[in-house]
Formats: C-alpha cells, sequence, structure tokens
C-alpha cells in the first residue's frame, strides 16, 4: 500500500519503481544477447556476472557517443531557429510565462541527415549503436541517474523546489524543479522539454535505424517487421516533433516536475526499452524474414495507420481548439498534415476553472480516445515479432497499458480536482473513456 495523498505508492512504491526500472532495460538486453530476446536464465550467478560484463561494461568511448549525442542535440535546441511560444502561467512563479524556441522538427530532420552523412562517410557507422547496445545502455543510466541528483540537490541549493513533500525519496523520485533550465549564449533551453521531446524519442530512433543497417549489413535484406517497426516509429517520432509547441501546455511540462521518474525514462528507459522489437526482430532474422506473411504485415500497417490517424488527429483537434480559445493558434505546414486535424466552430463545454473542455470531432466519441488508439499502436510493434515465438515482445504493451491507465487515473484526479461539478458534467456528456460504447 502507498502512503496516503502520495503518488506511484509513496516512498516504498518509489524504491520499488526505481529498481524495476533498473533492472528491466538490463534485462532485455542480456535476453537479446544470450536467448535472442527469450527469457535469459543464467546457471549461476557467476555466469549472469560474467554475461553482465560482457555485454553491459561502459566503455569510454560509449560515454562519449551518448555524451557527444547529448551535446549534440543541446546546441540544435539552442541555436536552430524555431517557434516561439508562451507556456501556461506557473502559480508558484508568480504565474510568470515561460518562452519555448521550438525547433525539434528542425533538430530531428538536421540530425537524420547528420547521421546520413556520419555513416555514409564512415566517420560513425550507425551499427555502432546496435553493436554497443549494452555499453551505451550502463551510460545512459549511469548518466541520468547522476544527472537526476545533480538536479535533486541544485535546486534544493538554489531554492528552486516547488509541491515540496519532505519526504527524500519521494521528492527525489517525484522532482522538486518544476522549470529547470540551462542557458546557452543567451538562450534559454528547458531540460524537461528538451529530454522529453527529443533525447529519448530521437535516441530510440537511432537505435532502431541501427538496427535495420545492421541486419541489411549481415543478411543483405531489411526484413518486412523491420521496415514495419522504422514506419511505425518513424511516424510516432515525427509526431513528437511536429506537434512540439503544442507539448508546451501539455501536464507533463506544466505540473510534472524533473525527478529522476522523468529523467531516468527519458534518458535510459524509453530508449532501451522500446527499442526493444527492433532488436528481437535483429535477433531472429532469418525466421523473421522466412516466416513473414506479406498479407499480415500488410494488415498490420492498416491497422497502424488507422490508430495513428486517430492518435494525431485527436491531438490536433484538441491543442489547435485549447491554441485557437487562448488566442496562440499558429497554422503550421509541418508534416503530415491530416485531414479532420482542425474542428471549425466545434461544440465545447464552458466551466467555472476558465479553460473550456472539447465535446466535438473525436472527443465527442471518447475522453481517452488517442489512448486507446497509443495502446493499438504498442499492440502493432510488439505483434510485428510474430515470426518468432517469445512473450518479451508483449511486455512493451503491457507495460505501456497499465502505465497509461495510471496516467487517466492521475489525470481524472486531477481534472476532477481541477474541473469539480463541470468536470461531472463533462463526463455525463462524453461517459466512455476508452472505447465508445463499451468503456
Ligand atoms: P491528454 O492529451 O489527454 O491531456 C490531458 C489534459 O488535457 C487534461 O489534464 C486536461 O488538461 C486536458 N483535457 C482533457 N480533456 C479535454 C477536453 N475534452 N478538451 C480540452 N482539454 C482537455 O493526455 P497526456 O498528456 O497524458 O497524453 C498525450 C499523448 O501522449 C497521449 O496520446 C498519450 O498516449 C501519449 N503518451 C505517450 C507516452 C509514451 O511513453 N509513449 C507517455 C505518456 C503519454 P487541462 O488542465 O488543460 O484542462
Amino acid at each position: 500500500m502507498g502512503e496516503p495523498g502520495k503518488e506511484f505508492g509513496g516512498t516504498p512504491g518509489n524504491i520499488g519503481l526505481m529498481i524495476f526500472s533498473h533492472v528491466l532495460p538490463f534485462y532485455f538486453c542480456l535476453s537479446l544477447k544470450y536467448s535472442s530476446g527469450g527469457i535469459y536464465w543464467p546457471s549461476s550467478f557467476a555466469d549472469f556476472f560474467i554475461d553482465f560484463k560482457n555485454c553491459c561494461t561502459p566503455t569510454i568511448t560509449a560515454f562519449l557517443v551518448y555524451i557527444g549525442f547529448f551535446l549534440i542535440q543541446l546546441f540544435f535546441a539552442a541555436f536552430l531557429p524555431g517557434l516561439k511560444v508562451k507556456g501556461l502561467p506557473v502559480p508558484t512563479e508568480n504565474n510568470f510565462q515561460y518562452s519555448y524556441n521550438c525547433n525539434a522538427l528542425y533538430s530531428w530532420y538536421l540530425s537524420l541527415i547528420l547521421a546520413a552523412v556520419v555513416h555514409i562517410t564512415g566517420i560513425f557507422p550507425l551499427t555502432y549503436l546496435a553493436n554497443n547496445f549494452g555499453s551505451i545502455l550502463c551510460c545512459s543510466v549511469i548518466f541520468s541517474d547522476i544527472l537526476s541528483v545533480i538536479i535533486h540537490f541544485y535546486a534544493l541549493k538554489t531554492n528552486q523546489t516547488c509541491r515540496m513533500s519532505n519526504e527524500f525519496i519521494y521528492d527525489f523520485f517525484m522532482g522538486v524543479w518544476l522549470n529547470p533550465s540551462i542557458w546557452i549564449a543567451n538562450r534559454r533551453v528547458d531540460l524537461k522539454m528538451f529530454a522529453e521531446v527529443r533525447l529519448s524519442w530521437l535516441l530510440l530512433f537511432f537505435l532502431i535505424m541501427s538496427a535495420a543497417v545492421k541486419q541489411y549489413e549481415l543478411y543483405g535484406y531489411i526484413s518486412l517487421p523491420m521496415i514495419f517497426l522504422l514506419t511505425a516509429q518513424f511516424l510516432y517520432v515525427n509526431a513528437i516533433m511536429k506537434g512540439e509547441e503544442c507539448i508546451v501546455t501539455t501536464w507533463d511540462i506544466f505540473y510534472e516536475k524533473w525527478g529522476w521518474m522523468l529523467i531516468y525514462w527519458n534518458l535510459a528507459g524509453v530508449p532501451f526499452v522500446y527499442a526493444f522489437h527492433a532488436y528481437y526482430i535483429l535477433e531472429n532474422s532469418k525466421e523473421n524474414q522466412q516466416n513473414s506473411s506479406v498479407p499480415f504485415i500488410l494488415l498490420l500497417f492498416i491497422i497502424l495507420f488507422g490508430a495513428y490517424y486517430i492518435w494525431d488527429s485527436a491531438q490536433s483537434q484538441k491543442n489547435r481548439f485549447r491554441a485557437k480559445q487562448r488566442g496562440i493558434y499558429v497554422a503550421r505546414n509541418t508534416f503530415p498534415q491530416l485531414p479532420y486535424g482542425t474542428l471549425d466552430n466545434p461544440k465545447y463545454l464552458k466551466t467555472q476553472a476558465g479553460d473550456s473542455l472539447l465535446i466535438d470531432g473525436w472527443w465527442k466519441y471518447a475522453r481517452k480516445i488517442h489512448y486507446t488508439a497509443d495502446i493499438c499502436m504498442a499492440f502493432c510493434w510488439a505483434v510485428s515479432c510474430y515470426q518468432t515465438p517469445g512473450i518479451l515482445p508483449y511486455f512493451y504493451p503491457v507495460f505501456f497499458t497499465s502505465m497509461i491507465l495510471h496516467r487517466y487515473q492521475r489525470d481524472m484526479e486531477r481534472c476532477q480536482q481541477k474541473y469539480g461539478n463541470d468536470w461531472k458534467i463533462y463526463c455525463k456528456k462524453v461517459p466512455y473513456a476508452f472505447i465508445p460504447g463499451l468503456i
């Protein structure tokens, strides 16, 4: 049982989650290396120790690659041109509105070009990531843990804390600093936005590209499931980059503090855990190629595109509706712009709290239809590994579903608190949470 009023099970839950989050990516890494992505079960502790040492020892080169990636992205974040967007007023900072330079899309395109150039010229073969997956993972884990400690104590020392519980572990886990930023040549880079939008998703995509390139170099082909995963991840990462300005007003940015949970999962958890499927396919390339059914992969593509369409256009409808209401809407022609992404004169519910709630477009069918679409995409990633039977590929969708359901619960509580009776009226108007007519 967690402590009352504390999220994620309070201190005991936080400790459990920190241990679990450290074990998980390393276990996946060992499973890929020694069991082709199947259950890894060493015969003795000594064997485990040797396996771990051979697979996950951090090296100076791996550390430099990780830090290099971090610094290049920081440089892009500070210096590339972007759309200037104001954040929501921060009540704990006298309603100050931070300004964000949303240039993740340029950063994303430039990073892709840079990756292609360094790979083709041989300066940095992309396969380095796949060949040193465990070492880079270990570097990212160490780096994110150290960064969490630094951020925690720096915020305490400089009195930049908010919503403190005064329980060390809980505060460390949830974070103490709401808007951590650094200044580079008079340009503010918001570290939470930077980590959430760029580090995790870009590194994830490069890890997957690396697996695809390695498959090509080893076998002379990129298998259909690998192409499927590349497409799925490209769409997902691209959507995050093209919609960066909408993230500024999301819950993660205006409410969550930058503590261990976000730092660790953005810098280490998301890229290395979410990359599992591509490496599973790589490790089982022969079965993967032989057992692939073209009609089945085509069906997966159709489901993926359908889910992506709902996910993207639903979020776009809400974010544009809110931006228009606040008078900060800017039409952008970022790729891809989907039909039904902007609603003209939608129906909405006015609330006493000030913000209005959309009850039109996708939002009239279910309150979290975009979560359902996201879960559907997560299952598609896992099912793309079907050629080689195993249970670990299904860990991600199950984990994602539990995480997003827990997020739903937290969001419901927050909205109930914010909107009071208006939230009850909204829930009556839109009674379903995930699947219209069902739940
Ligand atoms: P939402 O996009 O649902 O945002 C929730 C907030 O939107 C609420 O707190 C409320 O904030 C506002 N809101 C709720 N209903 C309405 C409405 N009808 N009209 C207008 N505003 C409304 O959730 P998230 O930020 O959790 O998720 C965004 C996306 O990110 C999702 O697709 C999710 O699946 C994905 N995600 C992916 C993760 C991953 O690891 N892959 C992790 C987490 C999220 P307000 O106070 O402004 O009213």
